[in-house]
C-alpha cells in the first residue's frame, strides 16, 4: 500500500470509527460487533504507525471515546481513564510479559482479573465520602451519574475505616457496573410480561439503567459492581495493584475473589485459559482477562502511550458476536412438520467455531427484524444454542437485498402448508413427508398413541436409514429376518416388536386420531372428536361448521383437521394403515348421565383445564355456570378456591374435589 492509498484508507476508517463511537457511546445502539470495531481500530493504528505523519489530532486513536450525552451533567476525571490495549493471541501475551520484564526488571509480577462486560465507572471519594460518580465517557470527561450510582447497594457511600486507619483525602476508584446474568434473564422476563422492549444483553441493560435521568428507575434495576483500581490518590500511598485490591476490599468494596497474582507468562496464560473455560458458568459476563503490572514503580518505568498504558493489556476471548452476510435463506422442515427459515451465511469464526447457518425461527421474527437475503447481519453464538441473528446492519444495505417469504408449499414434499391464525409456526401437514418420517413414526408408536412397545427413537433411525421403512404403514410389514439384520436386534426382541405391532392394531378412534399427529390435535382434542363423531369416516367428512360446533374445538383446530383430510396423500396413508389390519373399536357417544345437573368450578384443577372440564360436563348433558346458587348441584373445588367455595358451604351445596369429579365423569 502506498502513501496515497493509506491516506484514503485512513480517512475511511476514521469516518467509520467516529460513527460507530457515536452509536456505541452516545446512543448505546451499536450497529457492528465489538470484534469488528476492534479490528477497524487496530487497522487504523497499524496504518498510522506506518505513516506517522498522517496522524491528526482528530483521529479516533488520539482520544478514547465519544462525547457524553448532554442531558446528564459532565464530570472531568482527575486522572483519565485510559483504555487498555486489546490482544488476541498467546504470542502477544508473552510479548507483553517479556517486554515488561525486560524494561522493569525480573521481579515484576502481574495482577490478572476478569474483564467485565459492563459499564466502566469512576467513583470519587473525598474524606471517605462518595461525592461524585461518573461514566468513563471519552476517558477524560464522563457523565455525572452520582444519584444513580448511590442507589446501588454494593457501592459504599462512606469508606469503611478500621481502628482509626487513615483514609485518603481524595481517591478515584475504578470499577465496572454490571447486571448478573440470572438477574438479567429475570429482568427481561418481567419486561416481556409487561409488554416492554427487551434488552439485547446484560451490558446494554446495565448501561441503560445507569444513565437514566430518573434515579428511581435505576434503583429498581438489579445493578452490581466490582472495583479493580484507583485513579487520582492524594494523602495515601500505594506501592502495588495487589495492595490496591486488598485495600479496596477493606474499605467495603466488592473485589472479585478470582483475581490472582502471576509471576510469568505461563502463569498468566494458565489463568486466561481457566477463566475462558469457566466463562459460561460465571454469574456475570466477561469478555477477556486484564493483566496489569503489579508494582507501581514498574508501571512508572513502563509509562503510557497516547491512548493506553504500556503496563496493562486486555487479552480478549474469541468474540461470540460477529458481522457477516446472509447469502441465502432456505427452509428446513422439522421432524413434526414445522417449517423453519434458516440463513445461509458467509462462513465466519465465532468463539472458536466456524458458523455458516443461523436460525431465523419463523416469518414473524424475519419481519420484526426486517431480515433480507443479502443483508449484513450481526450473528451471536451463546453456549450450544444454534447461532441467531441479533440485528441487521441496515447501513450496509446496497438496494440489492431481497425480502423473504416462507413458501406456500413444503420444500421437501410440495404439500400446501398450514398457516394458523395467531401461530407464527407454519406446518407441512403431509403425514408422508420424507422430512418428517422419523418424527411421525415415533409419535405414532408412542405410548399414548398406538402404544407400540420397542419402537423407539433408536430403532426408528435404523429402520429409516436401512430403507426397511419408507412410509409409515411399512412398519406393519416388518419381518423377523429383516429386523435381526439390524444392529443390536436379537431374534427375541424382533419377535416382541412384531407382537407389539400386532397388538397395536386393536385400538380406539381417539388413539388413532392422536397417532396421526394432525397439527393442533393433541390427546384431548382427539378424544373430543372420537366421542362426538364415533367413526373415522365421520371425522374425515366433517365440515367446518360441524367441527366448530363441538365445545373445545375452535376455528384453528377445525381448519387444521380440514386441511389434513383435504390432502389426498394423507387419506391414502390412512387407508393403507387400515388395510394393514388396524381395527378401530366403535366408541359410543357419552350417555347423558349428568342431564339436568348444574356445576360450578372454583380454583385450579390439576389434570383438566377449565374448558376441558366444562366440555366433559356438557357432553353428558350437564350445565356449567359461573356463580353458586341454591340450584347448583355440585361445586368442584381445585387448588386455591375463591369465594364460591364459601358460598357453597353457606348454601349447603354439595362440594366435591377433583378426584370425585373425575369419578363422576368416568363412571358415566
Ligand atoms: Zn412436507
Amino acid at each position: 500500500m502506498d502513501k496515497e492509498q493509506a491516506r484514503q484508507r485512513i480517512a475511511e476508517l476514521r469516518e467509520e470509527i467516529h460513527y460507530h463511537n457515536y452509536r456505541y457511546y452516545v446512543l448505546d445502539q451499536p450497529v457492528i460487533s465489538d470484534a469488528e470495531y476492534d479490528r477497524m481500530f487496530r487497522q487504523l493504528e497499524e496504518l498510522e504507525a506506518r505513516f506517522p505523519d498522517l496522524i491528526t489530532p482528530d483521529s479516533p486513536t488520539q482520544r478514547v471515546g465519544a462525547p457524553p450525552r448532554e442531558e446528564l451533567g459532565t464530570v472531568v476525571h482527575r486522572v483519565p481513564l485510559l483504555s487498555l490495549q486489546s490482544i488476541y493471541s498467546e504470542e502477544e501475551m508473552r510479548h507483553f510479559v517479556e517486554t515488561a520484564i525486560a524494561e522493569a526488571g525480573e521481579e515484576v509480577t502481574f495482577v490478572a482479573e476478569p474483564k467485565y462486560d459492563g459499564l466502566a465507572v469512576n467513583l470519587t471519594y473525598e474524606g471517605g465520602i462518595l461525592t461524585v460518580a461518573a461514566t468513563r465517557g471519552d476517558g477524560f470527561t464522563g457523565e455525572d451519574i452520582t444519584d444513580n450510582v448511590r442507589t446501588i447497594k454494593t457501592v459504599p457511600l462512606k469508606l469503611l475505616a478500621e481502628d482509626g486507619e487513615p483514609l485518603p483525602e481524595v481517591v478515584e476508584i475504578r470499577g465496572e457496573i454490571y447486571i448478573p446474568v440470572a438477574a438479567f434473564r429475570e429482568l427481561n422476563r418481567r419486561r416481556e410480561e409487561a409488554g416492554e422492549p427487551l434488552f439485547a444483553n446484560p451490558r446494554n441493560a446495565a448501561a441503560g439503567s445507569v444513565r437514566q435521568l430518573d434515579s428511581a428507575i435505576t434503583a429498581a434495576r438489579p445493578l452490581n459492581i466490582y472495583v479493580y483500581g484507583v485513579g487520582a490518590v492524594s494523602g495515601y500511598e500505594f506501592s502495588s495493584e495487589w495492595e490496591v485490591l486488598q485495600t479496596l476490599r477493606r474499605w467495603g468494596f466488592r473485589v472479585d475473589e478470582c483475581n490472582v497474582l502471576c509471576r510469568s507468562s505461563a502463569e498468566c496464560l494458565e489463568f486466561y485459559h481457566s477463566l475462558a473455560q469457566q466463562r459460561e458458568q460465571l454469574p456475570y459476563e466477561i469478555d477477556g482477562v486484564v493483566f496489569k503490572v503489579n508494582e507501581l514503580a514498574a508501571q512508572q518505568k513502563l509509562g503510557t502511550r497516547t491512548r493506553s498504558p504500556r503496563w496493562a493489556v486486555a487479552y480478549k476471548f474469541p468474540a461470540r458476536q460477529e458481522t457477516t452476510r446472509i447469502r441465502d435463506i432456505i427452509v428446513s422442515v422439522g421432524r413434526m412438520g414445522a417449517l423453519t427459515p434458516v440463513a445461509l451465511l458467509e462462513p465466519v469464526q465465532i468463539g472458536g467455531a466456524m458458523v455458516q447457518r443461523a436460525s431465523l425461527h419463523n416469518q414473524d421474527e424475519i419481519d420484526r427484524k426486517d431480515i433480507r437475503i443479502g443483508d449484513t447481519v450481526i450473528i451471536e453464538r451463546a453456549g450450544d444454542v444454534i447461532p441467531h441473528v441479533v440485528k441487521v446492519v441496515t447501513e450496509r444495505r446496497t438496494g440489492a437485498e431481497r425480502k423473504f417469504r416462507l413458501p406456500d408449499t413444503c420444500p421437501v414434499c410440495g404439500t400446501e402448508v398450514l398457516r394458523t391464525e395467531g401461530d407464527p409456526i407454519v406446518h407441512c401437514p403431509n403425514i408422508d413427508c420424507p422430512a418428517q418420517l422419523r418424527g411421525r413414526i415415533e409419535h405414532f408408536a408412542s405410548r399414548r398413541a398406538m402404544d407400540i412397545e420397542g419402537l423407539g427413537e433408536k430403532l426408528v433411525v435404523q429402520l429409516v436409514a436401512s430403507n426397511l421403512v419408507r412410509h409409515l404403514p411399512d412398519i406393519y410389514d416388518l419381518t423377523v429376518p429383516q429386523l435381526t439384520c439390524l444392529e443390536r436386534m436379537g431374534e427375541k426382541s424382533a419377535q416382541n416388536l412384531l407382537k407389539a405391532l400386532e397388538a397395536s392394531k386393536q385400538t380406539t378412534l381417539a388413539r388413532f386420531l392422536y397417532a396421526l399427529s394432525i397439527v393442533h390435535v393433541g390427546e384431548y382434542v382427539a378424544r373430543l372428536l372420537a366421542e362426538h363423531f364415533g367413526a373415522l369416516s365421520a371425522v374425515e367428512q366433517a365440515s367446518y361448521d360441524e367441527l366448530v360446533a363441538i365445545a373445545g374445538i375452535g376455528p384453528e383446530i377445525a381448519n387444521s383437521i380440514l386441511h389434513f383430510f383435504s390432502q389426498e396423500r394423507n387419506r391414502q396413508i390412512v387407508r393403507e394403515l387400515l388395510d394393514k389390519g388396524i381395527q378401530i373399536r366403535q366408541e359410543e357417544a357419552a350417555a347423558a348421565t349428568l342431564a339436568g345437573k348444574t356445576f360450578v368450578f372454583t380454583g385450579v384443577l390439576s389434570s383438566f383445564t377449565r374448558e376441558e372440564a366444562t366440555a366433559q360436563v356438557e357432553r353428558r348433558g350437564g350445565r356449567v355456570t359461573s356463580s353458586v346458587s341454591s340450584r347448583t348441584d355440585y361445586v368442584v373445588v381445585g387448588e386455591n378456591p375463591g369465594s364460591k367455595y364459601q358460598r357453597a358451604q353457606e348454601l349447603g351445596v354439595t362440594v366435591i374435589g377433583e378426584e370425585e369429579f373425575r369419578e363422576l365423569i368416568e363412571s358415566s
